[in-house]
This record gives structure tokens, sequence and C-alpha cells, in this order.
């Protein structure tokens, strides 16, 4: 019954993004075909998202779509990334999938109370676990059995983002309000679409790397640091830093700000 660890991959993306954002975009502006199009989009194309950009003409960036793996990751994530409508998911199931071994998420916070505390924690999945399998061996079914299991239960899922849509919520996962799991997993995606496509997400993380912070009277007042951190992550996109590198470097310690 372990403990287990959050892995990100970045599955795959629209094949040549910032071109096919470029041609979608110049199209509306221009009396070309597409194929000539397309030969005007490739060379200029950075320029070109850029203004899309700051001129907030932003359905081109919707042409161009990513879809990321993660593992490792609690139901009380999926709870809160599923909330993002416009994506989309394929989550591993609860019903279909019995949990034969209960693997779980261990919150940094328990873990720095100790060794002790760890265990606690340990001792009260492996208690969840039995109730979870004592009601399998009832004859009641997985999508029964499974009301009793944590928050804390690992789930895997794939799932696609557009352009714009990865924008927003990186705006709102990538900001210090935003809890610790889903916050991390928020800045590593961001790198691994930096890595991909370095004009469209030059500018794109927490909303205060843009502009005023939202959050008004919440404001975590670390508007420097949030910088810091991503001048670090466009340093790491720039190095080509694989996918397993960057979840290994892009770890608890290194996001958080409150130390
Ligand atoms: C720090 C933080 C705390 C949160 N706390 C809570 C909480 O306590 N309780 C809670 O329930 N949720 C909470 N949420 C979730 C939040 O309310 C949103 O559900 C979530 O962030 C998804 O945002 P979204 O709807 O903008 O994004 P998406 O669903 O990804 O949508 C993107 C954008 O598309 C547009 N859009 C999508 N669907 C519609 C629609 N039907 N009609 C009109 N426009 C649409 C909107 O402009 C929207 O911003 C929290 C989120 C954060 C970041």
């Amino acid at each position: 019954m372990p403990e287990t660890k959050l892995n990100v991959k970045l599955l795959s993306h629209t094949v040549t993004p910032e071109i096919t954002i470029a041609l979608g975009g110049r199209l509306c502006y221009s009396d070309s075909n597409i194929e000539d199009l397309r030969e005007a989009a490739a060379p200029h194309a950075d320029e070109f998202i850029g203004k899309l950009l700051s001129s907030s003409h932003l359905s081109p960036i919707e042409h161009a779509s990513f879809t990321f793996g993660a593992e490792g990751v609690s139901r009380a994530l999926l709870a809160q990334i599923t909330r993002h409508r416009i994506a989309s998911f394929s989550v591993q199931s609860q019903r279909y999938v019995r949990q034969e071994e209960l693997n779980y998420i261990i919150p940094e916070s328990i873990k720095a109370l100790g060794d002790e505390a760890v265990n606690e924690y340990k001792q009260q999945m492996a208690q969840i676990h039995s109730y979870y399998l004592s009601w399998l061996d009832k004859g009641i079914k997985a999508e029964d059995a499974r009301f009793v299991l944590p928050n804390a239960a690992e789930t895997r899922m794939v799932f696609t983002m557009n352009a714009r849509e990865l924008m927003h919520f990186f705006s709102l996962r990538c900001c210090n309000r935003a809890q610790w799991e889903i916050r991390r997993l928020a800045w590593i995606m961001l790198a691994m679409a930096r890595r991909e496509a370095p004009a469209l997400f030059e500018k794109a993380g927490a909303s205060c790397l843009s502009g005023a912070c939202p959050e008004g009277r919440m404001c975590c007042k670390k508007q420097a640091q949030v910088k810091e951190l991503s001048d670090f992550v466009t340093e790491l996109a720039k190095n080509n830093t694989s996918d397993n590198e960057l979840v290994k470097i892009l770890d608890f310690d290194r996001l958080n700000m409150n130390k």
C-alpha cells in the first residue's frame, strides 16, 4: 500500500502549434489563399502570435492543443482540475478498476510533522483500505465499495487543453492562491508548454505576471518570487529539459514561497 508521487508527461501536441495559430490568425486579415498563408506564417509566427495576444484576439490560439498524462495525483486534485470545462478528460475509473492496493498521496504538510505523523497517516490509509476490501468481500461492487475511499487515493488521467484554455488554467492554478498539488502540476505543465511553444506561452502563468493581481485582499504579495520562478521555468524550457527532469526539479520545495 504505497505512497505514490506525481508523474506528468506531455503526451502530444498540435504539430507546429505556433505556425498553425499564426496561419489561422493571418487568415482573418488577408485575402491570400491557405497555401500562401502557410508559407508566410512560418517565418514570423512568433511576432504574429505576440500581436494576437496583445490585441486579445484569442480565438486563433484555440487551434493548438496539448495532451498531458498525469499519475500520482489525488482524487482531491481531480475534483479541482475537472472544474475546467473546456478541457477533455479520460480518468481511471473507480467503478471498473478495483483498488486491490490503495495508492495515495501524502501531503507535504503532514510529512513536515515527521515520521510519527507519516506513520499515523499511513495507518489511517491502511484502515480505510481494509474497510474498502471488507465491502468487496461481502460482494459489494467496486462502484459502491469506493464510497469509503479517501480524497488522498491516487488517480490517473489523460487530458487535453487548447492553448487558450491552458493560459486560463495557468492564470488560476499557477497562482499562489491555488492549492499546492494542482499548483505544482500547473507549473510543470507550463514548463512543458513553454518548451514546445515558447512565444505562445512566454507570458503565460499566474495573472500577476502579466498585470495586477486579481486577488485583492487575498493577494500573496509575492509577485517578485512568482516572476523569479517563471524566469527559472523559462530557462528550463530553453534548455529543453525533459518531462521527467521537470517533475524532479519543480518539486514542492522549489515551489514553496512560504520559506
Ligand atoms: C484559488 C481557487 C479557489 C477555488 N475555490 C473554489 C471553491 O471554494 N468552490 C468552488 O466551487 N470552486 C472553487 N474554485 C473553482 C472555480 O470556481 C472554477 O470552477 C475553476 O477555477 C474553473 O474556472 P473557470 O470556470 O474560469 O474555467 P473553465 O471551466 O476552464 O472555463 C474557461 C472560461 O470559459 C468560460 N466559460 C466556461 N464555461 C462557461 C459557461 N457555462 N458560461 C459562461 N462562460 C463559460 C469562462 O470565461 C471561463 O472562465 C476555485 C478555484 C481557484 C483557482
